[in-house]
């Protein structure tokens, strides 16, 4: 959940739009857009990324070798904010519209 200043609990989202036409499209890789957002939000520094579009993510229950608890879609997205919260030291989420892509930083 995200009330009106975009924050969750501790996570704070933010949104970065491109506006422009349509044929000019930005990059969706995600090294690139990690560059930007922590060119962004300096220092902080890279922790994790959502991808909206296939559900790939830096899954820190996978590397411990658990089952991961982030299936795609918004239901595991939001489970992805939390795990980012509590397991990676998460404070922002750069979100990325035009990519569906979401860059944490902490
Ligand atoms: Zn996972």
């Amino acid at each position: 959940m995200t009330n009106a200043e975009g924050r969750t609990d501790t996570l704070a989202r933010i949104t970065v739009r491109l506006d422009g036409p349509a044929e000019y499209r930005g990059t969706e890789i995600i090294g690139d857009l990690r560059v930007i957002a922590e060119t962004l939000y300096y220092p902080f520094k890279f922790v994790g990324f959502w991808d909206g579009q296939t559900g790939n993510h830096l899954c820190p229950q996978t590397q411990a070798g658990q089952s991961c608890p982030h299936p795609p879609g918004d239901a595991g997205r939001a489970a992805y904010a939390s795990t980012v919260e509590e397991r990676m030291t998460g404070e922002l989420e750069v979100h990325f519209p035009h990519a569906d892509l979401s860059i944490f930083l902490g």
